[in-house]
Formats: structure tokens, sequence, C-alpha cells
């Protein structure tokens, strides 16, 4: 990739069709397709591209590989086969957008910052009269400029921050049950932390395979709904550890696994450790949206709102989208046109490798469709 396309040469190629922002599963199908229908996607992967694959070991749950495959693994294999196609992928991260004008433009390297909109629907900051350049220099880093954008910069889930964590990830600690809960199969004790519907249907994965589940949770209630709630209390190798606060987790350097877990009971002081064979945190996730707030619409949490989205607001954008024939338009454009979304970020949900994939996928479509105005062939 050339940084410094800041000459008249690079004129022929000003304007990208699409960049994607983001390099998880949603992102490069997104690449991939986007490159397959000749539309040379510029891929913003990130630093540490990947997205939260990267930072698991066996994923037995993505079609296509009957012995399962690393996270890690399954990640380069995206990026090489849309880097086969053409997809340009550039190993930096987005630091802001400008989605308030056409182009839409995308600044790279700089802070990270979330540009305000005005009342007049312009962005606040420094503008460029140059209207033919693809990368500007400026002194925010570089400024990309395209017709479309794909958003897939997925969400982070949140961790416990205790000693421990981050050492035995994948390893006994995990985020994940509905990925990895058959690797638990007859294991004598697991535990999940959390109190919300994640951390149910976690346990419900869970209770499944070990031959005991442990809730660990902070209060003396639940966050879940009640059905989740009672689904579990039905599952006779569950029990719920209440007012209970995981301290660290510990494990054996030798074995390269967790194999314990220090819990304090919030209300009477007492500490114990309990022997484990793996724990699941579930404590929520974290949409990587910061960069696009003021752009586009979110939703209460963070993810961003589109009209296949989730959330009420979602539901909302997809009825204001309905066309005559009583078919949602571009499903996966957000409150911005020409600005579509991807995987985790928009999905609190299925969050699945493949349920991201295939977001990537239609997002994909969708922007050829936009892009050569023919969503009516559909
Ligand atoms: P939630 O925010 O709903 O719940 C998070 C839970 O984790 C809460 O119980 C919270 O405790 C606890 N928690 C948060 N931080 C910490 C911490 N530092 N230490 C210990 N505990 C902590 O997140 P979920 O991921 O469960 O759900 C997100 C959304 O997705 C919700 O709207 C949910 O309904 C939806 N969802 C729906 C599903 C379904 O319908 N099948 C399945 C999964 C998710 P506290 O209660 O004390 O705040």
């Amino acid at each position: 990739m050339n940084d410094s396309m800041t000459t008249n040469d690079s004129k022929q190629k000003s304007l990208r069709d699409v960049i994607v922002i983001g390099s998880g599963p949603a992102g490069y199908t997104a690449a991939l397709y986007l490159a397959r229908a000749e539309l040379k996607p510029l891929v913003f992967a990130g630093e540490s591209w990947g997205g939260q694959l990267m930072l698991t070991t066996t994923v037995d749950d993505y079609p296509g590989f009957e012995s399962g495959i690393q996270g890690p693994d399954l990640m380069e294999k995206m990026r090489k086969q849309a880097a086969r196609f053409g997809a340009e992928i550039v190993d930096r991260t987005a630091s802001k957008v400008d989605f308030s004008t056409k182009p839409f433009r995308v600044w790279v390297g700089g802070p990270s910052t979330a540009l305000n909109v005005t009342s007049s629907g312009r962005a606040q900051d420094d503008k460029t009269d140059s209207e033919s350049l693809s990368v500007l220099s400026s002194e925010k880093g570089e400024i990309y400029r395209a017709k479309t954008v794909v958003i897939a910069t997925g969400a982070e889930s949140k961790l416990l921050g205790v000693p421990g964590e981050k050492e035995f990830m994948g390893r006994g600690v995990s985020t994940c049950a509905v990925c990895d809960a058959p690797f638990y199969k007859g294991k004598e004790q697991t535990y999940v932390v959390g109190g919300g519907d994640a951390a149910m249907e976690e346990a419900l994965a869970l209770a499944k395979y070990a031959n005991r589940v442990g809730v660990i949770h902070r209060r003396d209630t639940l966050k879940s709904s009640k059905i989740m709630q009672r689904r579990v209390e039905e599952k006779k190798n569950v029990e719920f550890l209440w007012n209970s606060e995981v301290m660290e987790i510990k494990g054996s350097k030798e074995q390269n696994k967790a194999t314990g877990v220090v819990v304090n009971n919030n209300k009477t002081g007492e500490t114990r450790e309990l022997p484990m064979d793996g724990i699941f945190i579930a404590i929520g996730h974290t949409p990587a949206s910061t960069v696009f707030k003021a752009q586009i619409e979110l939703d209460e949490k963070g993810y961003i709102v589109s009209r296949l989205g989730l959330s009420a607001k979602s539901v909302a954008l997809a009825r204001d989208h309905l066309n005559d024939m009583g078919i949602l338009e571009y499903p996966t454009m957000t409150s911005v046109e020409g600005v579509f979304a991807a995987g985790d970020v928009v999905d609190f949900r299925y969050r699945q490798a493949v349920t991201a994939a295939g977001w990537g996928c239609m997002a994909a479509m969708d922007v050829e469709k936009f892009l050569t105005g023919t969503m009516s062939s559909w």
C-alpha cells in the first residue's frame, strides 16, 4: 500500500468505491465478495487484525473444517482469500470518519476521535478543497475517500480484569460457551460469571456437557429475563453462587490451563478457592463503535442501528425503508445512506463467526446493488 498517494497521478483512482473497516469474519467476508465484484475494496484491518477469533484456540463450529481449526488460522485463511481476489488490506486503524458529506472520509492514523456533526449536518473539522485525491496528507493522519463504507469493527467481550483471566484465555477461560461448551463434555465442574441473558444462555449450553455448572453472580437477583432464569433453574446440574465476585483465576503453568477460581462472598466476606475445569465470562460486550458516534445512529448500548439490526431502533429504521412492494431496501444499510454495517458491531444476539461472515456477505451484496443502482432487480 502506497501511503503517499498525494500526487496527481493518483487521480485516476481518486475515489474508492468502498472502504471496509474491520477484519473479523464480517470484514474479510465483505472484502472477499466486494473484491470478487471487482469493486477493489480497501480494508482497514487495524493494527492487530483478525478480531476476536485471534484470541481463540480450536474453532469447531465454523462449517467446512470437519476436524476444527485454530481461530488465528481461520482468520489468516479468510484474509488471504480476500487478498487473492484483489482486496487491498492495510493493517491500520480508522481513527475518525466523516459521513456528513459525500464522498465519505475515513482518517487513518492520528488520535481516535468521534467527529461531531453540526446542526447543518457538516462535520466540524479541518476540510480540504481537493475532491480528487483518494488519500490526502493531513497532520492528523491520512484521509481516504469512498462512495460507500462497510463497518465491521466487531465487539469485545467485557472481561473481569482479575489475575489469571487473560493468561488462561482459551485454556480454561472462555467468553463463548455456545462455541466452546462441547470441549467440556463429561468435565466435573465449570462456572459461568454474570447474571444477564448471555450468562443464562452460557449456563444452558454448558449444562448439556459438563457434570456441574455454577453461575457466579455479584448480586442476589438476576438481570436476565424471567424465562431464561426459569430455564436455568430447571436444570438439575446448575447452581447459583449469589453475591459472589471472582477475585482470581488460578492455573497450572505446567498443564497450561486454568484449574481454579477464587470467589469472594461480598455479603459474608468469605473467600474460597474452588477447583474447576473451565470458566466462562459472560458479563456483556462492548461494540467497537466509538469512532462512529455522532455520525450514524447507535442504540442505547452502542450497537450500530441498521435496517437488519435487532434493536427497536433498527426495526423502526427498517419500517421506514420498505418499498412499495413491502420489501426492505438495502437491509444492511445504517441510518446514513451508503454506509453499511455487518457482524458483531450490529449483532448483540448471535455473535458467531458464521453469522458475522454471513452478515459481511449481505453487506457486500447490498453495496454492489447500491453502487450500480440495481436493487430493484432483486
Ligand atoms: P447484560 O448487560 O444484560 O448483563 C451483564 C451481566 O454481567 C449483569 O448481570 C451484570 O451484573 C454482570 N456484570 C457486568 N460487569 C460485571 C463485572 N465487572 N463483574 C461481575 N459481573 C458483571 O449483558 P448480556 O451480554 O447478558 O446481554 C446483552 C443483551 O443481549 C441483553 O439485552 C440481553 O437481553 C441480550 N441477550 C439476549 C439473549 C436471548 O434472548 N437469548 C441471549 C444473550 C443476550 P449486574 O446484574 O449486577 O449489573
